[in-house]
């Protein structure tokens, strides 16, 4: 990597602002960066180039604005954020040609903020995959080892990050697409609490789960763009009108982990986990102990039900939210046909993908008259006790620690012809989504077999992002980093 692009978030807009580097000399070191590495790991479905190019001049020539707390600095967002006039594919083939004329409203905020979008990045069609081999362009791969995937769905702006190709992208988490792909790259993934950031312009998969935020290479970068990305909307009702503290100030306030209750969840440390990922997660239980923080067991009881009651839920919101990709009034249409409902079908049996289209069917299934008490409805039961066992852990526990994934990146095509497998590598990311509390991986290592990056997820109860970013800079700052990735170089 050259100097530019190795420098953190906060490093780099800070030498912005003081005018030590010109936003052209970042913008083209990223470009630069983005062509000798892109080739490689497929993270991008769209890049601005000559546009980003001519705003750096523009910048340039205007000079430094001390209330744009992200003046100049070059960022990626997953492509299933709308930005107006420039593509917005979801990384489906429906939506191919599709150019909103709107901008999401944490797009807004960014570009508001000074932020330079490069472009939109590779990942799973509708968000739908742990691994970004569903998105229906092309296949994204880990920087840390080329055959492997680097998780999903945000796995383009994961693979980006890692890279150094931006210094942060957004994206996005229903059952856990911004922590397990932040894990799998060795970078940070903060998935705030439901509600915090407006989902106006995200496009949706699972309304009651979606959350977007940041993937980052520090705690401390993740919270300069919450503090920007934060906040109600009137726009989306699910925002919620509640005060953003300054979370990169209440990262000063924390020096280690004295006083704090850390609950390690019994039912997510049992068998199933490989033994270098349970390896790097122990370490990382031992750093968070010798920084002083006291270290409890805490009760889940309803953990195992967690995966099946999330895709019944995902499910069927996908079904009612993807209704609206009929060929009428977006992207791709089968123009071929005369017959209105001959239309429909074609045009989604040609533009949607086979995952997508498993989904839809699923969800339609248990929302049926006949089904919905038995599937629906009991998931539905099943996410509220998920929620209680989060409340009652929380009474003896400040935040709870546990690994986001069983193993580190799997291979790419080792996952994809058998579901039910794929779905099982989001065990402990989803509950999270059911409850809707935030989460944030922190890389903690290499694994000793494969070589590739374990990260570990601290959740926090509502709202408490600040506490997940406290904790997380504490271990991050006791843990050597993980390097640069193996597979670039
Ligand atoms: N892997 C999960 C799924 O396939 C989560 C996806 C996400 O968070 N967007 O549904």
């Amino acid at each position: 990597m050259n100097d530019i692009v190795e420098k953190s978030l906060l490093e780099t807009s800070r030498s912005l602002r003081e005018r030590q580097v010109k936003v052209i000399e970042v913008v083209e070191a990223c470009l630069d960066r983005i062509e000798k590495t892109e080739p490689k790991i497929n993270a991008l479905l769209h890049l601005d180039r000559e546009s980003c190019l001519a705003r750096a001049q523009e910048m340039d020539r205007s000079g430094p604005d001390p209330e744009k707390p992200l003046w100049g600095v070059p960022i990626t967002i997953k492509d299933v954020l709308c930005t107006k006039d420039s593509p917005t594919t979801c990384g489906s083939k429906i939506l191919e040609n599709f150019r909103p004329c709107y901008e999401a409203t944490l797009v807004k905020k960014l570009k508001d903020a000074g932020a330079i979008i490069l472009g939109k990045n590779n990942m799973d069609e509708f968000a739908m995959g742990s691994s970004t081999e569903n998105s229906a362009y092309k296949i994204a791969r880990n920087p840390w080892n080329l055959d492997h995937v680097p998780g999903g769905s945000s796995g383009g702006s994961a693979a980006g990050v890692a890279a150094g190709q931006c210094f942060a992208s957004i994206g996005t988490d229903t059952g856990g697409s911004i922590r397990q792909p932040a894990s799998f790259c060795g970078i940070t993934g903060l998935k705030p609490t439901y509600g915090r950031v407006s989902r106006f312009g995200l496009v949706a998969f699972g309304s009651s789960l979606d959350q977007a935020g940041p993937m980052t290479r520090s705690a401390a970068d993740c919270a300069l763009i919450l503090n920007v990305i934060s906040g109600h909307d009137p726009d989306d009702s699910t925002s919620v009108p509640r005060l953003v503290p300054d979370f990169l100030a209440a990262l000063a306030e924390r020096k280690d982990l004295k006083g704090l209750r850390i609950g390690l969840p019994r039912q997510y440390w049992e068998e199933g986990i490989s033994p270098e990922t349970m390896e790097c997660c122990q370490s990382a239980v031992n750093l968070a102990r010798d920084a002083g923080a006291d270290i409890v067991e805490v009760d889940m009881p309803h953990a195992q039900f967690g995966i099946a009651a999330y895709y019944i839920i995902c499910m069927a919101e996908a079904s009612s939210n993807l209704a609206r990709y009929d060929g009428v009034k977006y992207g791709f249409r089968d123009k071929s046909r005369a017959d209105l409902l001959e239309m429909y079908r074609e045009t989604r049996s040609q533009g949607l993908g086979e995952e997508v289209q498993r989904r839809i069917m699923m969800g339609t299934f248990v929302l049926s008259t006949g089904y919905y008490d038995a599937y629906y409805k009991k998931a539905a039961q099943i996410r509220r006790l998920i929620q209680q066992d989060y409340v009652q852990a929380f009474e003896s526990c400040d935040l709870v620690l546990a690994p986001v994934t069983p193993s580190t990146a799997f291979k790419i095509g080792e996952n994809i012809d058998d579901p039910l497998q794929m779905y099982l590598t989001d065990i402990f990311t989803t509950s999270l989504n059911l409850a809707g509390m935030p989460g944030m991986t922190v890389p903690v290592g290499l694994g000793k077999d494969t070589g590739l990056p374990v990260g570990i997820q601290l959740i926090a109860p509502a709202f408490e992002e600040a506490l997940v970013l406290q904790a997380g800079q504490v271990l991050e700052n006791a843990l050597p980093g993980l390097g640069t990735p193996k597979g670039l170089s």
